[in-house]
């Protein structure tokens, strides 16, 4: 592990610590693809310093395959080295205690979970979206209690309204177990959080790990020249083709050019600028080659941008 690679950013107003580009498991580590390949990547990621692995209960396919990888392919002797997540909340199995976010069916989630990492713990267990059907207070003692019951180390909410993290934010601290970190979609085709989220997160002390920032690859090269074959636009279960538009072309062609100038690959300039806001803890990226995983990373060799640089960005995007 080369902790020099890259830097380690704080989570919120939290003690830990995570690198600016993390790992997602979300594709790349189901049960269809040979684990050599996922080894490789998993190997290459912990090279580059990266320590922090995102994952969920339902990534596969099939649903639970991605934590079955990872049980099958993590080094444990580096078990302290590494945080590690999962998530609950979407549907898992059949019948009213397969999904949402009851007591009930989290704590059974959790327990399946940990079974396909092979592990005691988890060190960040998210609730994957917010249940309207389940008290906000039942969400949050179930997440204190799996803190309480040794399961967890620390917890955090994905994809919830800025007014209901920071009502969450505020139970969990009557709790004694602080909301750690949110995890939202962030993107230079996707600002929203930059509207109130982000506010709410700096005033709670809560840390913001955002997922996507690459657009699930539109913000790269990869589409530049039509639709490649191996693609996850040309798979089409989770980016369609229609998706890359003569517009999300141009802008990236627009990107490429200031990126050039920075000596970045538009990859790189889409991570960066994510990185720009120190509100930002980590980026979670996904990769389906090592070498993909080595090229965002150096995204970190130059975090900084010129008024005039962030100007352009905004010009572009409103072309
Ligand atoms: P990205 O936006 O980083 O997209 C990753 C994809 O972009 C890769 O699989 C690859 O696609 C392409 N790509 C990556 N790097 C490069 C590069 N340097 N050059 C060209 N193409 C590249 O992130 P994801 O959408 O994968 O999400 C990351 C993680 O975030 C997930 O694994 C998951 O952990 C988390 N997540 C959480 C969600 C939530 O609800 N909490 C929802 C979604 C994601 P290709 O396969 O075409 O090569």
């Amino acid at each position: 592990m080369d902790y020099e690679r890259q830097p380690y950013r704080r989570c919120g107003r939290s003690g830990l610590l995570l690198p600016a580009v993390s790992l997602g498991l979300w594709h790349n580590f189901g049960g269809g693809k040979p684990l050599d390949s996922q080894r490789t990547i998993l190997h290459k990621a912990l090279d580059l310093g990266i320590t922090h692995f995102d994952i969920a209960d339902r990534y596969g396919p099939p649903l639970g395959a991605a934590e079955s990888t990872f049980g099958r392919i993590f080094p444990r002797s580096m078990r302290d080295e590494v945080v590690v997540t999962t998530k609950g909340s979407n549907p898992m199995w059949d019948g009213p205690y397969g999904k949402g976010n009851s007591r009930k069916h989290l704590l059974a989630t959790l327990d399946r979970s940990l079974e396909r990492l092979g592990l005691d713990f988890v060190d960040i267990y998210y609730l994957h979206r917010d249940d309207p059907d389940t008290p906000l207070e039942e969400q949050v003692a179930t997440l204190d209690h799996m803190v309480r019951t040794g399961r967890v180390l620390y917890v955090g909410v994905s994809n919830f309204s800025p007014e209901r993290t920071a009502q969450a934010a505020r139970l969990l601290r009557q709790l004694g177990t602080p909301l750690l970190v949110h995890q939202p979609s962030y993107s230079l085709l996707n600002r929203g959080i930059e509207d109130s989220l982000l506010g709410v997160l700096e005033e709670q002390g809560v840390g913001c790990v955002v997922y996507s920032p690459l657009a699930q690859g539109l913000l790269t090269d990869r589409y530049l020249d039509g639709i490649p074959a191996d693609s996850r636009a040309a798979e089409g279960r989770f980016l369609t083709a229609d998706r890359v538009t003569p517009e999300v072309l141009a802008f990236v062609r627009s990107l490429s050019e200031l990126a050039e100038a920075r000596g970045q690959t538009v990859a790189q300039l889409a991570l960066a600028w994510a990185l720009r806001d120190p509100r930002i803890t980590s980026v979670l990226v996904g990769a389906s080659s090592p070498e993909q995983l080595e090229a965002n990373v150096a995204a970190v060799d130059n975090l900084d941008f010129t008024h005039e640089e962030l100007a352009a960005i905004d010009r572009a995007a409103k072309e």
